[in-house]
């Protein structure tokens, strides 16, 4: 093992999409787990839209990333050396590692992954943060019931996919956004949509007409701004709006754009509700154990977008989840399992 890594640190808080000389890419010294700690090799890095969030300084639901900090990154790694009662070398682990090739870890927050169950990288997707947001987004705050309409944004992407697969085993009828007409299609084929629009091509409005003729019981919104005005136009009466992200303004530099169509709210007697995946964590159990069995069934699909990089990739490839370029959950290889 060597003795040195490589780390990203936050260097500026970006302005608009962010640029590689927000990061400082530094070698840093491998640390030795004190006490209580263990020492975490990263073989895999969760790359998400929340990034951008973390890089901003203000008041948010988590503290922000200061500057010359660690990039925070939620990862899956094998622990090296331990001094933990609860870890034992060659354990792999899932925990916030950050965006580094060794962690040194106190163990809070960082729970077992079994590679004999699933792949490394579903614990960071459909087993990690993006299917526990899914889960509870949808089944608490969506509160869909068999035979309804649920609409999802985002919808080919690693929350999206997995919002619409839920909703499709729970016997809703389920109508995915996404950008592109091949997004588009894998909805429908591999995971089983019924319809899906292409935001990019298609009048939103309109095409919600053909395919939610009776109106959207339950809108999942991962993307914010003109989608989300558009499906609110299209409301059922009585519908829950899951306010899960808005990516479509994380790198805005103008004020973000809110829903012109809010009224339709009181019209349909509907509500719309944020939602933050970290408020269940009590609850955590309870949704892996579903989901597992799920995806041990084949009813769920569990897609992830592996970029072989490296650290060094980081800055680049997390610009795919804005410029649209990954399906399902986009995760970054750092080093070899
Ligand atoms: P993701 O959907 O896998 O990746 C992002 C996708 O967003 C892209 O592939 C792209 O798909 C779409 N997109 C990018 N720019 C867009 C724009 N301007 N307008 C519309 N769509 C755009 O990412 P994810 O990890 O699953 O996250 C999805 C959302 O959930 C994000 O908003 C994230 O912040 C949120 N989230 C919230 C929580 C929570 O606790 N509330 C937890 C996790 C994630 P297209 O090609 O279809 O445009």
């Amino acid at each position: 093992m060597s003795s040195t890594q490589h780390q990203f640190r936050l260097a500026a808080r970006p302005v608009g999409l962010p640029k590689p000389s927000d990061w400082d890419y530094v070698e840093a010294p491998v640390g030795e787990p004190g006490d209580g700690e263990l020492l975490v090799k990263v073989l895999y890095l969760s790359l998400d839209p929340a990034m951008r969030g973390w890089m901003n300084a203000g008041r948010s639901y988590i503290r922000p990333v200061e500057i010359g900090e660690v990039m925070r990154a939620v990862g899956v790694g094998r622990v090296v050396a331990s001094r933990h009662p609860d870890f034992a070398v060659g354990d792999h682990v899932s925990g916030m590692f950050g965006v580094q090739e060794y962690c040194v870890s106190d163990g809070r927050g960082v729970t077992k992954a079994d590679p004999a169950l699933a792949p490394l990288p579903v614990y960071l997707g459909t087993l990690g943060g993006t299917g526990l947001t899914a889960y509870f987004g949808l089944i608490d705050i969506g509160r869909p019931e068999a035979g309804q309409t649920v609409v999802v944004s985002g919808a080919a992407g690693a929350v999206g996919s997995v919002v619409g697969q839920i909703a499709k085993i729970l016997g809703c009828r389920v109508v995915g956004i996404a950008g592109g007409e091949r997004k588009c299609r894998m909805l429908v084929e591999e995971f089983g949509f019924d319809a899906a629009i292409d935001y990019r091509d298609q009048d939103v409005k309109k095409a919600l007409r053909e395919h939610a003729p009776d109106g959207v019981d339950v809108y999942f919104d991962n993307v914010g701004g003109d989608v989300l005005d558009a499906v609110l136009t299209r409301l059922a009466r009585g519908a829950r709006v899951v306010i899960c992200g808005a990516i479509s303004q994380y790198n805005s530099v103008e004020p973000a754009k809110g829903p012109a169509n809010y009224m339709s709210l009181l019209v349909n007697r509907a509500s719309m509700t944020g939602m933050v995946v970290f408020d269940y964590v009590d609850r955590y159990g309870e949704a892996i154990e579903q989901l597992a069995k799920w995806l041990a069934d084949g009813r769920l699909t569990s897609k992830e977008d592996i970029v072989d990089g490296g650290v060094s990739a980081f800055p680049d490839t997390l610009l795919k989840l804005f410029r649209g370029e990954n399906t399902g959950k986009l995760v970054l290889k750092v080093a070899d399992e």
